[in-house]
């Protein structure tokens, strides 16, 4: 089989050069990282996971017009996304108050938020992806305002649909994080949704007893990672063919 050209590799993701020019197929780890990447794992099972969930949730927000660079699920641990130039920003959006905004401002973690709060980091590993304003993003030229104009719009109304869509699996989508795109389109450019939406990037709490079904189970050493994000699954009506089908074992002859 021909060896397909590694674009990039990141920490739980790796992209691979398309089957055609200006598409990308991205393949979802196992590794999961945390604390800017000082403690790692892989957890067997996540990658199958987080490829069905994000699969899942990018085509339904492709179903009410949110523009995304998801084409198809390819198999198990890959999707065929369209290619787009990332724009060096994690836009995180909370609705309760958790993680580093419990911590930087002294709110109780649990507490709802008054309104959601929409928050900018660039990412530069290096510089552990600092917090960054809308002044600096139109200042050093990461976005300009019309993109950022985008940005939001398109922030508020993925939050809008996805806390009503977890809200229906009895999930509450604490806060998560988002990075956007420009796609290029002859010479017409548009702002989509990139990257990934899954356990990975969202806190995501149990509605009536708070149990978290995210990463904070990874980063706070709870146990039950995988079985987790396989209850998200479970609850969004999407449990893939399955997790265990990748793991070998006696296989039923009919
Ligand atoms: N997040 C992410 N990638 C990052 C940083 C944050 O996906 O590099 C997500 C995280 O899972 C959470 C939200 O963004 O859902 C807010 O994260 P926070 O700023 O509280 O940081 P953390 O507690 O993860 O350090």
């Amino acid at each position: 089989m021909k060896r397909r050209r590694m674009i990039y590799e990141g920490k739980a993701k790796i992209l691979y050069e398309g089957p055609e020019p200006g598409t990308l197929v991205q393949y979802f780890k196992d590794d999961t990282t945390a604390f800017d990447a000082t403690k790692r794992a892989t957890i067997e099972g996540k990658g199958v996971l987080n490829n069905r969930i994000s699969e899942y949730l990018m085509s339904q927000l492709t179903a009410i017009g949110v523009p995304t660079h998801f084409v198809r699920r390819l198999n198990m641990r890959e999707q065929l996304v369209k290619e787009v130039e990332i724009i060096p920003l994690e836009v995180v959006v909370r609705n309760i108050a958790a993680g580093s905004l419990a911590k930087r401002l002294g709110i109780e973690e649990g507490t709802v938020l008054p309104r959601s709060i929409i928050e900018y980091y660039y990412k530069k590993d290096e510089l552990h992806d600092p917090w960054v304003s809308e002044e600096h993003i139109t200042a050093f030229g990461w976005a300009n305002p019309q993109d950022l104009d985008d940005i939001v719009n398109l922030t508020i109304r993925i939050n809008d649909f996805l806390s009503g869509l977890f809200l229906g699996a009895n999930i509450k989508l604490v806060d998560f994080k988002v990075e956007f795109g420009r796609l290029w389109e002859n010479d017409y450019m548009r702002i989509v949704l990139a990257d990934e939406i899954s356990p990975d990037s969202c806190r995501l709490w149990d509605v009536s007893t708070n149990e978290k079904l995210d990463k904070d189970r990874f980063r706070r050493d709870l146990g039950g990672v995988v079985e987790a994000y396989s209850e998200v699954a479970r609850r969004l009506g999407i449990m893939p063919e399955s997790v265990q089908s990748e793991q070998k074992g006696p296989v039923l002859v009919k």
